[in-house]
């Protein structure tokens, strides 16, 4: 006699009242209850279900139930009957991979799909399935490239089923079947089958056996009138095939309302799962949540989650469980073992080298090597290759003086060990065997210590887990001894890895995935990230089977995936009478709605209520806001580097004009956030390439382009001599140049005719404009005719030079007080210019046409003021301000204009920009 108990979710726990039951009849004097039963389908519920009967028997001391998922009980019960090896599931995709050459997400995929189908049809061989398939598809009118995919995995599965079975194999679903075959030698006193409502067809097998071999059959079946039609399944397979009792467990059978639904919107998950924290302290400090396992914390997607919870909770100081959370293959230490693998098969990129080199979980990494990879990996712009490495750490580059760091040679010589001992991986990674590899990355995890802390229990539970993975990998090597590829090793490996769950043993709050949660019972339960997104959660894209087909052929379709969370929601609802229900606004740039099963309830602002975490406790002790923290730059008057005897460079007084405090900042205290160095060459160098290169071009008269041509390529191939750049950019300086060099010849042909005929570059050039303010610079370009100059800077960039601007104070004065410091040298000065090299065009100032009548005016009179002379006029005037107060230690926070601030590294913490 099968006794089923319906139980609505608002009445009791399920566990809890079969056990009662079964107390009642089962009275032991031995207390030995090892003859009882217990089957749930999951392995959360079946933990409950552990701590529930403990909470029941009078005894402290007594033999337990026998208690587990059907899986683990048919794999226990398989080692004791069964003589094949039990293949690991998550290897499963491998061998698929293996067997069809698809890579591991295509052949996750058919992995699935043959899971279905031995669930679904666990009596039919794979002929008949395939001809059941054959018959649907063609009822169905599917079209030949979908048809074509679904013969595919049908193939695929054939192929599988083959391989296992000639390699003396099986997997879960085998030894399901096996047990449901099975005859045993005793009897079970009772089975106790909870939790279950949609049992797969090869679960009610597995069932059928076992209640033929229980002498008592109780069945728990979660019951609601609203997904009565979700349980008629399971209640017609047990009344179609045992004499059954039924027995109502509801307080109101057939009518079970949920709570009123009340939730609270937060601005985004942090806080929501803050809130959760504090709620939870609060209760506990209270009283009235004493036992932190009688919470639930639950999301629609857990993974969303669950690096927000351990952060939030550890902060809050709170303990907790996350179930199938701790995905080995997102832990850190994994990560950078995946990222060392990588390094290997792609040729050292930079930022997963970098991982590996910096990582803590490889113990026997140099320290040096350790302390300094970040910053080597930031400063050298590598993209990646053996050599760019150990060429930048002996050579460093044009803008990172390795000679600086004191250790050098020591990171020298370490990256060399490095290199030797990952040469082994790096010489196979194009193709051997999979032992080979694992016996490789074995001595690598030797040889950098992987994991190696023997103090921290936590460590060496993972190295274990490391080690016993290698076993796994290593199987597979006496099933397909082929060689292989690197990438298709770290194919495998992360595959496995992001297979494997570290569960905790249970001392906190239990945190799961709603799709765990059925069945279980608590005293709170925190259900969140309830968005419009994510609740009903979208099916994902099928790739294999249309949702037509799936329907037809009993797999888990579109409509009862919705219907089925459906009814896990209204199951979590109705399970606890302390319900916090809640969603985030936004995500990243994502904004939501509430989950359309909220929409009949009611949003109520969420109560924080007066708990905090030591670290908001410390923020709040040493608060001050933030301008406080922030003041203008004042000096001694008397820095040394601005005294009247001292030289100051005619660009630092632009620098200073443009604005005080970031002239401070970044040219006297000499700081500057770190960039990451792409692989490209840096503006100044191209600048000092080009004067290079222009310095030598223009010098000395030329007869023809030939003459300039040639000149050209002479300079360009001394210009880049000595520097240390790639030959790939030497090569494209080259090139461009001489794209751009009639343009260039052009130029000095015009400049030429206005009567200029020597020039002298990189002319260094001191004076004393003013009294009292001496001046140093370089001018990039002296062009004379008889006595009088003209003065011209390069740029690499374009042009950006208004004369008007200058008698405002709006421009940089280092060309007009050339110009000031030429003139007290002597020179009569006609015009100044900006000569971009980018655009090939020249801004003159005076403009051509006003130089040329100012020329001849000096030259016939000898006493007549160019207008040049109106700038240096204003641009003295201008030096003066700025060195007065230089002296006077001002280093205000005062940008010549706005448009300066919007590439200061200063802006978050500067006056200017909080006022
Ligand atoms: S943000 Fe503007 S005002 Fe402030 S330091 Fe930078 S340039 Fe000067």
């Amino acid at each position: 006699m099968v006794k089923i108990f319906y139980i609505s979710r608002e009445h009791t726990n399920t566990a809890e009242l079969l056990f009662k039951e079964a107390l009642k009849t089962e009275h032991r004097i031995n207390i030995d209850y090892s003859n009882i039963l217990y089957l749930s389908p999951t392995p959360a519920k079946v933990k409950e279900a552990s701590e529930i009967f403990h909470q029941l028997v009078d005894s402290r001391c007594y033999i337990p139930p026998e208690m587990a998922t059907i899986v683990q009980y048919c794999k226990k019960l398989y080692s004791a009957y069964g003589n094949r090896r039990i293949l690991n599931s998550s290897l499963i995709p491998i061998i698929i991979s293996i067997l069809c050459g698809r890579g591991i997400g295509f052949s996750s995929m058919i992995a699935d799909f043959i899971r279905d189908i031995k669930c679904i049809y666990p009596d039919s061989s794979v002929d008949i399935i395939e001809q059941t398939f054959t018959d649907i598809l063609h009822e169905l009118n599917i079209p030949e490239a979908v048809t074509k995919t679904i013969n595919e995995g049908i193939r695929s599965y054939r192929d599988y089923q083959l391989f296992i079975t000639k390699n003396g194999l099986v997997d879960e679903i085998d030894i399901m079947n096996y047990v449901s075959n099975l005859q045993l030698s005793t009897k079970n006193s009772l089975l106790i089958l909870d939790g279950f409502y949609e049992p797969s067809n090869i679960e009610k097998n597995v069932l059928k056996r076992l209640i033929q071999y229980s002498e008592k059959i109780f069945v728990g079946i979660p019951y609601s009138k609203q997904f009565g039609k979700l349980i008629d399944g399971y209640v017609g397979f047990l009344k179609d095939n045992f004499e059954t009792e039924e027995i109502f467990y509801t307080d109101s059978p057939g009518s079970s309302s949920p709570n009123s639904l009340i939730y609270s919107a937060y601005q985004g998950m942090e806080d929501e799962v803050e809130e959760i924290a504090r709620n939870i302290k609060s209760l506990y400090l209270s009283g009235k949540l004493r036992d932190l396992r009688k919470a639930i914390i639950t999301f629609p997607v857990m993974s969303k989650y669950s690096s927000i919870i351990g952060r939030v909770f550890h902060r809050y100081g709170i303990p907790y469980d996350i179930y199938r959370g701790n995905i080995l293959g997102r832990m850190r230490p994994f990560l950078d073992f995946l990222s060392l693998l990588v390094s290997v098969a792609e040729g050292y990129p930079r930022l997963k080298f970098s991982q590996f080199l910096s990582s803590i979980y490889f113990t026997r990494i140099p320290d040096n090597i350790r302390k300094w990879a970040a910053t080597l990996s930031i400063e050298s712009g590598i993209i990646s290759g053996k050599e760019m490495w150990l060429n930048f750490v002996k050579d460093g580059s044009e803008n990172f003086d390795i000679s600086l760091v004191k250790e050098k040679d020591a990171i020298e010589r370490d990256m060399m060990w490095i290199f030797e001992k990952l040469q082994p991986l790096e010489d196979s990674r194009k193709g051997v065997d999979i032992n080979t590899y694992v016996h490789l990355i074995r001595n690598i995890i030797d040889d950098f210590g992987f994991l190696s802390s023997v103090l921290d229990s936590n460590v060496r539970d993972l190295r274990n887990l490391n080690i016993e993975l290698l076993k796994q990998i290593s199987f597979l090597s006496t099933l397909y001894p082929q060689p292989i590829t690197l990438n298709e090793f770290i194919d495998i490996f992360s595959h496995l890895l992001n297979s494997i769950h570290i569960e905790t043993e249970g001392t906190g709050v239990r945190i799961m995935d709603l799709s765990e949660i059925h069945g279980l019972s608590a005293e709170y339960i925190f259900l969140g990230g309830l968005t419009d997104k994510d609740m009903p959660l979208r099916m994902g894209p099928d790739y294999l089977l249309p949702d037509n087909v799936k329907r037809r052929l009993g797999f888990l379709h579109l409509d009862k995936y919705i219907e089925m969370q459906t009814f896990c929601f209204y199951n979590v609802i109705r399970s606890s009478k302390n319900l916090h229900l809640s969603y985030p606004l936004m995500e990243g740039e994502d904004m939501f709605l509430p989950s359309s099963f909220l929409y009949s309830g009611e949003e109520v602002k969420g109560k924080i209520p007066g708990i905090f975490s030591k670290e908001e406790y410390l923020i709040k002790q040493g608060y001050k806001s933030f301008s406080e923290n922030i003041s203008e730059i004042k000096t001694q008057s008397s820095a040394a580097i601005f005294k009247p005897s001292e030289f100051i460079k005619v660009t630092d007084i632009d620098s200073y004009r443009m604005c005080p405090r970031r002239f401070f900042i970044e040219r006297v205290l000499k700081l500057k956030p770190m960039d990451v160095k792409e692989y490209e060459l840096e503006a100044n160098t191209i600048g000092t390439i080009i004067h290079r290169i222009m310095e030598k071009i223009i010098k000395e008269p030329f007869d023809s382009f030939d003459d300039f041509q040639k000149r050209a390529e002479a300079a360009i191939e001394t210009s880049m001599r000595d520097m240390r750049i790639d030959a790939y950019w030497k090569t494209i300086i080259n090139d461009t140049f001489m794209e751009i060099l009639p343009e260039i010849y052009e130029k000095e042909l015009e400049i030429r005719e206005d009567g200029y005929v020597s020039t002298e570059v990189e002319k260094t050039i001191v004076g004393e404009p003013i009294k009292g303010m001496r001046l140093k610079g370089k001018i990039d370009r002296l062009d004379k005719i008889g006595d009088t100059v003209q003065i011209i800077d390069y740029k690499t960039g374009t042009l950006n030079l208004n004369c008007k601007q200058v008698l405002e104070g709006n421009e940089n004065l280092q060309l007009f007080l050339y110009a000031a410091i030429a003139k007290n040298q002597g020179y009569r000065v006609s015009r100044v210019g900006i000569y971009s090299l980018k655009d090939i065009s020249i801004k003159w100032c005076p403009s051509k046409r006003k130089a040329r009548g100012s020329r001849l005016e000096i030259q016939s009179s000898g006493k007549k003021e160019s207008e040049l002379d109106d700038y240096i006029i204003a641009a003295l005037r201008f030096l003066e301000e700025a060195v007065e107060n230089m002296r006077k230690g001002n280093f205000e926070a005062r940008p010549l204009n706005d448009y300066i601030c919007w590439s200061c590294h200063e802006y978050a913490f500067c006056p200017y920009m909080q006022k």
